[in-house]
């Protein structure tokens, strides 16, 4: 037994917990636990808890059912709203078949290997996300209208306002969960918020966020409220994004900074911007993985529908944050393409391995749009070499198929269960007839 395996069967002892929630996420970026007693915690650090990974979407074929649950010792923290006495823990899990390999399922896994090849080459990745979500009154039932918690704007301060209650809430507990906040602030659609999680190594800030999920549906729940991270809930306001700034580290030095250079941007961070935005369109049905994903991408509220990178553009994919003087380690590119109800860790993996390759390969860096490239002309975008990004999960699916990155990122079981999972989803979405559809044509067809 470690030491870490060691401070939390001490902490679980002094602190009198008596549930610990082990966590793993589904290859969609669900959220998956199972609790197990105290006295289970020596077995599941030494031989992992058994479960039947058959019934979680993507962990297995049928026929390989048995998987093992291991409690990753540096995760445990106690749950601050299951009470002070008799309290819950929980630990993140890394999952393995029963003869102790790593799940080739597991998307925490498919992240590890991912930062391990930037390992390889001397780099650590970090990443800092930030995430919104829409408050509503009602509970999630499709079938009624939603009605958001208020009706302000983009930064507007609501006078005992039930978002500001709301926020204040959920970042005490993400705090007392040691997760630290740096911003909050009320987002242009009603009821939406953000909140923007301090950057860490992308392993960490994956976990974050999937804590920081259930963190806020629970505040929600707590308030009588439904917090939801769909992309684009209302048709009529800005969907839910979550920008990821991104940097690469080798030792304590950001690999991304050089004084001196236009936007003091090292050679190392054009290329990996290069990288992102060559295979930005491949990655897409990762980073944007539902039909109404492709609903927030379109007609602007600073949600990207192009590939192409600015400084300071907030049209853009890709954007490069004004450099602050002095502040070597913020230097850093900010990824706009990513939405609130991805799988982290997947999304992180593709991110990391596009950029990488970028690197490796000496991608050129095209020249960055300063326009809004939304009012641009389609000629003018054709002209500038400026690309739409898939517009729809259809498109997004047809070009993962060929991506060799992204195969060789995910790796073949978590490649072939996302696309047989998501063409699943297109074809069920395509089979609707929509209320769109009868309104507008059955009064004249
Ligand atoms: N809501 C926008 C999106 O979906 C982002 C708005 C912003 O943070 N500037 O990406
Ligand atoms: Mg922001
Ligand atoms: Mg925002
Ligand atoms: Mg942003």
């Amino acid at each position: 037994m470690d030491r870490q395996q060691e401070f939390v069967l001490r902490t679980v002892e002094e602190r009198d917990i008596r549930f610990i929630r082990l966590w793993f996420t589904d290859v969609l970026g669900i959220l998956k636990s199972v609790a197990v007693a105290p006295a289970e915690l020596e077995n599941a650090f030494s031989e992992g808890i058994g479960f039947d990974g058959s019934a979680i979407e993507g962990l297995t074929r049928v026929y390989e059912a048995d998987m093992l649950a291991k409690p990753d010792p540096s995760t445990f923290q106690v749950l601050p709203w299951r009470g002070e006495r008799h309290g819950t823990a929980r630990m993140f899990c890394d999952i393995q078949t029963p003869d102790g390999e790593p799940s080739l399922a597991d998307s925490r896994h498919v992240l590890k290997r991912a930062l391990q090849r930037a390992g390889d080459k001397g780099f650590t990745f970090y990443t800092h996300p930030e995430v919104e979500f829409y408050l509503f009154e009602n509970p999630a039932d499709p079938d009624k209208p939603l009605v958001p918690v208020d009706t302000a704007g983009y930064f507007d301060h609501v006078a005992r306002g039930t978002g500001h209650d709301f926020r204040r809430a959920a970042i005490t507990m993400l705090e007392s969960m040691g997760i630290s906040v740096e911003f909050s602030h009320h987002e242009a659609g009603p009821g939406q918020n953000e909140i923007d999680l301090r950057y860490a190594d992308a392993l960490t800030t994956a976990d974050n966020i999937m804590t920081f999920r259930t963190v806020v549906k629970e505040v929600a729940l707590e308030q009588g409220l439904h917090a939801s991270f769909m992309p684009k809930p209302l048709a009529d306001h800005p969907g839910s994004g979550m920008h990821s700034h991104l940097s690469l580290f080798e030792g304590d030095r950001n690999a991304f900074h050089e004084p001196g250079a236009p936007f003091e941007l090292s050679s190392t961070a054009r290329k990996f911007i290069a990288g992102l935005l060559h295979h930005a369109a491949e990655i897409t049905a990762i980073t944007n993985q539902y039909v109404n994903s492709y609903k927030r991408m379109w007609g602007g509220a600073e949600a990207p529908s192009y590939i192409c990178w600015g400084h300071n553009n907030r049209s853009a994919l890709v954007r490069v944050p004004m450099y602050k003087p002095g502040k070597v380690n913020s230097s850093r590119v900010e990824y706009r393409g990513v939405d609130a109800a991805t799988n982290p860790y997947l999304s992180y993996a593709v991110l990391l391995a596009a950029g990488l390759k970028g690197i490796e390969e000496n991608y050129e860096l095209p020249e960055g749009a300063e326009d809004d490239v939304w009012e641009l002309t389609d000629g003018e975008r054709r002209a500038m070499g400026i690309q739409p990004l898939p517009s729809s999960l259809d498109q997004a699916i047809a070009v993962m198929e060929s991506s060799e990155l992204v195969a060789e990122t995910l790796g073949e079981h978590v490649f072939d269960f996302v696309l047989r999972n998501k063409r699943e989803e297109w074809n069920a979405y395509r089979a609707q007839v929509t209320p769109f559809e009868l309104k507008r044509f059955l009064p004249v067809l």
